[in-house]
């Protein structure tokens, strides 16, 4: 019966992405070979430069779908640190490749170019004692510097890793930018070929392994439009509007898992004196549970049709219309905290010394968590305040700990 049960355990394992082994202390067992304590020292003392390319990096602009300046300047940072096969593809995402004494396991390592700031915007940093202002300068500037840290580590380590490692700067994180980035990577560009994800954003210590799924959407209500005495008796978008608003703003959502809603922006009209002739809204859903969001999302489409609905029997009409023009979609996803990758990121963690904190979050590991690939994103050290505004600040205290923790977990990780 035993023979039987493990039998079928292997058939169930994906051949493509090889279980972690004895991921649980992974961390205090590569600590032991002299090769891997040395580029841990060299991170370590090597922190400066990390926090200078940190700089350099964040100077360069990188709107959202205009990051190309900033990836020509991380490609050549990538061909300089003597990575293979340094290119960048067809969505902008800047890839390079580490060889293992073998092609698998196969993990990328990721931080993301883009920011949410448009273009034109002042992105030149000041420092004042231990901390860096400007736009970006954490998010995600900060694990793009990290990703090259490791990289230079390694290599001053003289690491051999017995999985490869491919590094990547991807476009797209933010916003409406909806992960394109990481979407054309996983559908496309090493479609099949990545066994393992970990992104590098955010600012402390933490681990992030639940992935908060989002759906966004764009309604807009349409109608013929005309004087509102003259052509009284029209259909009328903003009310059609305001019926589906009301039944948004009456949605039941569960605590647990945490399920959320938001109508976040709303536009239309022409005058006071005119019956509209179109209207809009910007609607955001989230939750950390892929079912609870598909639930939502059916609620949604269903207070929006029936919004148009109501707006026509009671002109008796068929004249008003919704479209409703998905702006962002982030599948929910989790690595759970038995996974070998969660236990190989905790267990680098707690062998450096450092605290383990677990968090929930949406970010590029989304989707591959979504696609069953083992992903997290773990944060880059430092200390972040005001992410995605202006004054953004990274305060560099002890900031090696998140370099040194990126490189001890790339290096577990590549292990079979
Ligand atoms: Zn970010």
């Amino acid at each position: 019966m035993r023979m039987v049960v493990l039998a079928l355990v292997v058939l169930l394992v994906p051949a493509t992405a090889p279980a972690q082994q004895g991921a649980a202390d992974i961390g205090a067992r590569l600590m032991q070979d002299g090769s891997i304590t040395a580029a841990l020292d060299a991170a370590r003392a090597d922190e400066a430069r990390t926090i200078a390319e940190q700089v350099e990096i964040c100077e360069v602009e990188a709107p959202p779908f205009k990051e190309s300046k900033r990836g020509e300047l991380y490609a050549r940072k990538f061909r300089e640190l003597g990575l293979q096969n340094v290119r960048i593809d067809k969505v902008g995402n800047v890839l390079g490749e580490r060889p293992g004494t073998a092609r698998r396991p196969h993990l990328v390592l990721a931080a993301h170019l883009d920011t949410v700031f448009p273009e034109g915007t002042n992105v030149k940093t000041t420092q004042e004692g231990t901390v860096i202002r400007g736009p970006g300068i954490g998010d995600d500037c900060r694990g793009l510097a990290v990703v090259l840290a490791v990289i230079r580590a390694l290599k001053a380590g003289n690491v051999q890793t017995p999985g490869t490692i491919t590094f990547v700067g991807n476009v797209g994180e933010e916003g409406l930018g909806d992960l394109r980035g990481v979407k054309y990577l996983f559908n496309e560009g090493l479609k099949g070929q990545v066994d393992r994800f970990v992104s590098i954003d955010g600012t402390g210590l933490g681990i992030t392994h639940i992935s908060v799924g989002s759906l966004r959407y764009r309604v807009t209500f349409k109608g013929p439009g005309g004087h509102s005495y003259g052509a009284f008796g029209l259909v009328n978008p903003i009310h059609a509007l305001g019926r589906a608003m009301a039944a948004i703003g009456d949605f039941q959502v569960p605590n647990e898992p945490k399920t959320t809603f938001n109508v976040g922006r709303v536009g239309g009209g022409t005058s006071v004196n005119s019956i509209p002739f179109e209207a809009w809204m910007e609607v955001d859903m989230r939750s950390a549970d892929q079912a609870s969001l598909t639930s939502l999302d059916a609620k949604f489409h269903r207070a929006v049709d029936d919004a148009v609905a109501a707006e026509n029997a009671r002109w008796n009409s068929r004249a008003l219309t919704a479209d409703k023009q998905v702006v962002g979609n982030r599948p929910a996803g989790r690595a759970a905290a038995t996974s070998p990758i969660v236990q190989a990121a905790a267990s680098v963690t707690r062998a450096l010394g450092f605290p383990v904190t677990m968090d929930e979050g949406s970010t590029d590991a989304n989707y591959p968590q979504s696609l069953g690939i083992p992903a997290i994103t773990i944060d880059g050290g430092g200390r972040g305040r005001s992410a995605h505004a202006l004054d953004e600040s990274f305060d560099t205290t002890n900031s090696w700990q998140g370099t040194q923790r990126a490189l001890l977990l790339a290096i577990a990780l590549a292990q079979p």
